[in-house]
Order: structure tokens, then sequence, then C-alpha cells
């Protein structure tokens, strides 16, 4: 008698996005947004952190290995440290971005 092999491949897809949402250090609303930008320099990009529902927007030019992670919790010092002024503009050499209110723009998947 032969053995039945049933064959089951369970297909199990997990895909494990991280949210790209973070607890804004100001309101406390998960609504913070970092995305990146490239910069001309290979070894830094620029990241941009928007709060939507307290305003909070600040720009950090960071080393190019640092993750969303590493830049929110410099945010995160940045508010505590009452210096978040420090970034509201674009950093020095930084081009202006061409099309304000582009949202959802990221490079990441
Ligand atoms: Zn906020």
């Amino acid at each position: 008698m032969a053995r039945r092999r049933r064959k089951r491949i369970k297909h199990v897809k997990k895909v494990l996005k991280p949210s790209r949402y973070f607890q804004c250090p100001r309101c406390g609303a998960m609504t913070l947004t970092i995305d990146f930008r490239k910069l001309d320099s290979a070894d830094e990009k620029l990241a941009e952190a928007k709060c939507g529902t307290c305003g909070l927007h600040c720009y950090l030019k960071v080393p190019a290995v640092l993750d969303r992670v590493d830049v929110y919790n410099k945010i995160v010092d940045l508010v505590y440290e009452d210096r978040l002024s420090e970034c509201e503009a674009l950093p020095e050499g930084v081009a202006a971005p061409a099309g304000e209110g582009a949202e959802g723009e990221s490079e990441e998947e």
C-alpha cells in the first residue's frame, strides 16, 4: 500500500511591512512620516519628517546608512531638547523640493 503523500505547500506570504508612521514626539499622534531624499553626496541623505497632526516639519542631513528609526530617534531628541527649530529649514546646500505637497513618494518599498 502506497503511502499517500499529500503535497501541501502552503504559501504563506507574510509581508511584514513596517509602518511608515511614527508617533510624533510633539503631539503624540501616529502621524509622523519620515522620508529620505538623495543628496549629491553619496554618504549623506536628507531626511524629512512631517507630522500630519501638529504640522511638525523638519529636515535632517544624516549619514546615508541611517534608517528611519535612527532618524526618528534623532527627532525625538530634538523635540525633547526643544531644538526643533534648528532643523525646520533645509540644510545649507540642499535644494528646495520642486513640488511642495507631493505626498506619498518614497523610494523604499
Ligand atoms: Zn505631531
